[in-house]
């Protein structure tokens, strides 16, 4: 097969395939510099790749004088994170403007408050990817990297963005304890990227709710909690429908399970 390369990856070595075809680089991507690298040229989802691009050119009148990032979002924390904290996708004007997880929106602004207050983050605030903010112990990440119209990913979109995922689960294998997941759909894909990462998820499959707890084995013996939380839209915070006590309460637990601030 002819291939073209791409893109460089973080040590120099150019991605084996065009940006058009980049989840195809992701299962050979050596550590999560590289796997960074790559989401951040992908243009494989046509809709999407248009989408981020528009909002990006056209902005909200609050951000005109803004730069801004309008690219795929890659994964934001350690590399030997204890915890990873799995979304939906960017938002048009948070992530996407920002060029980090949940950085200038008001999901945010709950997600990182509450991230603070049971101290696995240093501030709780989020407002630019170069802000200084830093994660004790946790990643944030996505299943779908590029902020779709509306919210909605199609599947196809989510099945081309999968390997994204997969990957950061593989890369992250050797630490991470804790998978908790912000709404239905992110449990949906995680559930798919962790049976391609060698986990071994039951069937039927585990079904999502609020304070859910699974826990699943891998092949080699190592074992995952996967905790379920609503979203932190704001369709569930401004009705209540989620509050920081319970955003709060399932992070203070994943922390616990990861035993993260509990090594030294
Ligand atoms: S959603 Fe994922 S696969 Fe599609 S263009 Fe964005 S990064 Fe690439």
């Amino acid at each position: 097969m002819a291939v073209m390369a791409s893109e460089q990856a973080a040590g120099g070595v150019p991605f084996r395939h065009p940006p058009e075809q980049a989840p195809l680089d992701a299962a050979a991507v050596v550590d999560l510099d590289e796997l960074d690298a790559l989401v951040t040229t992908c243009r494989a989802c046509p809709r999407l790749v248009a989408w981020r691009e528009e909002v990006a050119r056209v902005k909200r009148a609050a951000f005109r004088d803004q730069e801004y990032w309008g690219r795929p979002v890659p994964g934001f924390g350690p590399h030997d994170a204890s915890i990873l904290i799995v979304g939906l996708a960017p938002a048009a004007h948070g992530a996407n403007r920002t060029g980090r997880m949940f950085t200038g929106d008001r999901s945010g602004e709950v997600l990182y408050a509450a991230m603070h207050a049971v101290g696995l983050a240093s501030r709780p605030v989020a407002v630019w990817r170069d802000d200084g903010l830093e994660l004790y112990g946790t990643r944030i990440s996505a299943p779908v990297r590029c902020a779709p119209p509306a919210n909605k990913p199609t599947p196809d979109e989510r099945h081309r963005c999968a390997p994204f995922l997969a990957r950061e689960l593989e890369l992250l294998g050797g630490t991470v304890r804790v998978v908790v997941v912000l709404g239905g759909f992110g449990w949906q894909a995680l559930m798919a990227s962790l049976m391609d990462a060698g986990w071994l998820v039951p069937r039927p499959r585990p079904r999502f709710g609020h304070g859910a707890r699974v826990r699943i084995a891998h092949r080699d013996g190592r074992m995952l909690d996967v905790l379920g939380c609503f979203h932190v839209s704001q369709q569930n915070t401004f009705t209540g429908r989620l509050t920081p006590a319970m955003v709060e309460e399932v992070l203070a637990k994943a922390k616990q399970l990861a035993g993260v601030g509990t090594d030294d």
